[in-house]
């Protein structure tokens, strides 16, 4: 077995996931690399994580699926001993005022951001616990300044479920204090993604809000990737129930 730290990174085919999996690859962990269909962008994830030298299993999986979930963390189990987890995949659903949305999309967004968040990290505390024989570890959820600000006439369900991941890193990091484990929130800004269009579906709302963000542009994954990487790391051994905001002062 492996003696490098094994890294769970859910959706970390593109956007946000993908720049933690690069990362990591680089500063020596091995990987488990979660998606849910666009398999021509895992392989290139995968593909570079190999070439930074890390060992890569690649699996698709729906993260509101319990099922799936389980299926996930099998495999990790085959594959090595899990020490650092990334609670990353999420979605918006389509943007708008919540009297106009589907109560689907929001049944949609609360089912992975939400209940998926807290089933994924229930699997990884399961397996880092040393109270249940583990070896400790970190966590990261990944959360949003949706949480604090609302997203008013966008998303608000989904700024409920982002308030709900902070919910869940607070009460975990609490639970977890004595057992090996730190549990921290990365809250993103507006970071250059795909999930604007493709989960969103308003292509326009990266030049509408940007006049807002205090330092007058869009972060980049990798920006949000560094975040994370700090707080996996042993520079962050005293910080556990933090929600860091990287958004450019948003
Ligand atoms: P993205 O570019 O849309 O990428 C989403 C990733 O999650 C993809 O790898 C996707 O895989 C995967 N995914 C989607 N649904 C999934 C599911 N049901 N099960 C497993 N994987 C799934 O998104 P992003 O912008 O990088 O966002 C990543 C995280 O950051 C999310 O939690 C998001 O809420 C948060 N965030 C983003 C921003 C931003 O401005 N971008 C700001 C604040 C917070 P497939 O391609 O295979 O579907």
């Amino acid at each position: 077995m492996s003696k490098r730290p094994l890294l769970l990174v859910t959706g970390g085919s593109r956007g946000i996931g993908a720049a933690i999996c690069l990362k990591a690859a680089e500063a020596g962990y091995d990987l488990v690399i979660n998606y849910r269909s666009d398999h021509a962008a895992a392989g290139q994830v995968s593909d570079a994580v190999h070439k930074a030298g890390a060992r890569a299993l690649v699996l698709a999986g729906d993260m509101a699926d319990e099922a799936d979930i389980a299926a996930l963390f099998a495999a990790t189990d085959e594959f090595g001993q899990l020490t650092h987890m990334v609670n990353n995949a999420g979605i918006t659903g389509r943007s708008g005022r919540l009297t106009d949305i589907d109560p689907q999309v929001i049944r949609e967004t609360i089912d992975l951001n939400v209940t998926g968040a807290i089933l994924v990290a229930r699997e990884a505390a399961k397996r880092l616990s040393t109270r249940l024989g583990g070896p400790g570890g970190s966590i990261v959820n990944i959360s949003s300044v949706a949480a604090h600000i609302g997203s008013p006439g966008e998303y608000v369900w989904y700024a409920a479920s982002k308030a709900a991941v902070d919910g869940l890193t607070i009460g975990m990091a609490r639970e977890l204090a004595l057992e090996g484990v730190r549990v921290n929130a990365v809250a993103p800004g507006m970071t250059e993604t795909e999930i604007h269009d493709r989960s969103t579906g308003d292509p326009g709302r990266v030049e509408r809000i940007r006049p807002s963000i205090p330092m007058q542009r869009i972060g980049k994954p990798e920006e949000i990737a560094d975040a994370v990487m700090y707080l996996l790391s042993d520079a962050a051994s005293y910080v556990t129930g933090s929600i860091l905001r990287v958004s450019g002062g948003r």
